[in-house]
């Protein structure tokens, strides 16, 4: 049966990579991601979904469902671009638009994957006359404001069964590891502004309070969890050195492998702040702008798609895409690919230095059972409430880290088509099995609720806290 979901997607390649590459022009930044939203939403309504747009407070994000019963079997995309990193698909730098957004986490191919995985399992169970339901779970700012958390929150992903993700990167892999929890907020402070020379002395500076406040922050550092990361940027810090500061403003993430670590963190910041206004004489506002948990690995999810990876084949290249790869690695320093590939601990990256291997075609076992990346995702959300597998496959050239003008080249071109192909038919050939094998769907689920013992999702956004669609919009139309 999963024949004809890879023959389905074969046969309408052309339609898929177009679709990729709509998303690719459009670029447009999480939660404002209007046109893509709606053009993958059409897609899906014309292949006999029904589609349900604006949910959880978000105009873009959306569910669109297809048959009735169970399993029910997810799928997930996202579509939202980063800013400035606007690209040519050409392997030097070159933008389309100076300063524009640009797809540099492929997230065009995010979100084809998951919406052609559906239909082709649509297809099958059509054809063969199978019971169950596809959700296809369209959720915007993965980048920066975590959509998927509001639609956990809202229970957008109750009663689903397995869910699956794909997300570009440089290997063929189903990973075991995990992500760090994290929250993120805005400390505002409010001061008394002052002629700095002449009256200083009535002045009181939110500039000193956001200093202070990272001097705290930096102390803290030695005696929290080795693996806790907490990085700020001072979004605004007065206009000009003769007048006092009156409003000043820091933005901060703070992460830890287990929530609980990060609301303990976060709670001692909230104390420094607070600290840090004291000393000052300024008034703080605190405004939380989204938190996420750590990510729960599904080693029977990994397993299938691992072996819908084997049983398809990782995609071939021409000499043109491999004279491509090789001039785009020019743009990285040999020590800088030793580097990023030694992060990455895949294991013989040493060998891929040595070769001057530029894309990776191998199909990976997971090697990373145990670790906890030092990064966040909000997929990490939807993990605690089904089995969740974010698979990826090898769609820009090694020497391209990720969130750079490479990717957003890979993604728009033929390298980045190959990977979105063959992605998609891994989503589908596992989704049919998971319809079509209730042992294996069973045996997956139990492994997902031994790794819920004792424990109990609690959305780390408090309730009160609406998507922040204002704040998306100004960011926008800068
Ligand atoms: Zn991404």
């Amino acid at each position: 049966m999963k024949k004809d979901a890879w023959d389905w997607i074969s046969d309408n390649e052309k339609m898929i990579i177009d679709a990729s590459d709509k998303i690719w022009n459009l670029a447009e930044l999480g939660l404002v991601e209007e046109k893509s939203s709606k053009y993958l939403a059409n897609i899906l309504e014309e292949h006999g979904f029904t589609v349900e747009m604006g949910v959880a407070d978000m105009p873009t994000a959306f569910v669109a469902s297809y048959g009735k019963g169970d399993p029910t079997i997810g799928f997930m995309g996202e579509y939202d671009a980063l800013p400035g990193l606007s690209q040519k698909p050409v392997p030097y730098q070159d933008p389309i638009e100076e300063g524009a957004p640009g797809h540099g986490c492929g997230h065009n191919i995010h979100g084809v994957t998951g919406v052609m995985g559906a239909i082709a399992t649509k297809v099958v169970m059509e054809k063969h006359g199978l019971k169950g339901t596809l959700k296809f779970f369209g959720t915007p700012a993965e980048e920066t404001y975590s959509g998927k958390v509001f639609m956990v929150r809202a229970g957008c992903f109750n009663g689903v069964d397995a869910v699956f993700s794909h997300h570009p990167g440089r290997f063929n892999v189903a990973g075991l590891g995990s992500s760090l929890a994290m929250n993120s907020a805005k400390f505002h402070f409010y001061g008394t502004a002052a002629h700095a020379a002449a009256t200083a002395y009535v002045g009181r500076s939110a500039l000193d309070a956001i200093e202070l406040m990272n001097v705290g922050v930096n102390f803290m550092r030695e005696h929290v969890v080795q693996e806790a990361r907490v990085h700020y940027v001072i979004e605004a810090g007065g206009m000009q050195p003769n007048v006092v500061p009156d409003y000043a403003r820091s933005w901060y993430y703070i992460r830890a492998p287990e929530r609980e670590q990060v609301n303990q963190i976060y709670d001692w910041v909230l104390q420094i702040a607070e600290g840090a206004a004291l000393m000052t004489q300024t008034k703080l506002k605190v405004e939380f702008i989204e938190g996420l948990c750590n990510e729960l690995p599904s080693k029977g999810l990994s397993e299938l798609v691992i072996a819908n990876m084997r049983e398809i084949g990782a995609p071939e290249y021409s000499d043109e895409e491999m004279t491509f790869a090789k001039e785009m690695a020019k743009t990285v320093t040999k020590e800088a690919k030793s580097e990023l590939l030694r992060a990455t601990k895949r294991p013989g990256w040493e060998q891929l230095v040595e070769d001057n291997i530029h894309i990776d075609r191998e199909i990976h076992d997971p090697w990373d059972k145990g670790i906890i990346w030092p990064g966040s995702t909000d997929t990490s959300d939807v993990s605690w409430i089904a089995p969740t597998m974010e698979f990826s496959t090898a769609t820009t050239t090694l020497e391209a880290a990720g969130h750079d003008w490479q990717w957003t080249a890979c993604c728009g071109m033929s390298i980045g088509h190959k990977s979105l192909i063959f992605a998609t038919k891994v989503m589908a050939g596992s989704a049919v099995e998971l319809v079509t094998k209730p042992d294996l769907l069973k045996k997956i689920k139990d492994e997902h609720a031994e790794r819920m013992t004792g424990k109990r999702y609690i959305c780390p956004i408090p309730e009160d806290i609406k998507p922040p669609l204002e704040m998306a919009r100004e960011k926008a139309s800068k």
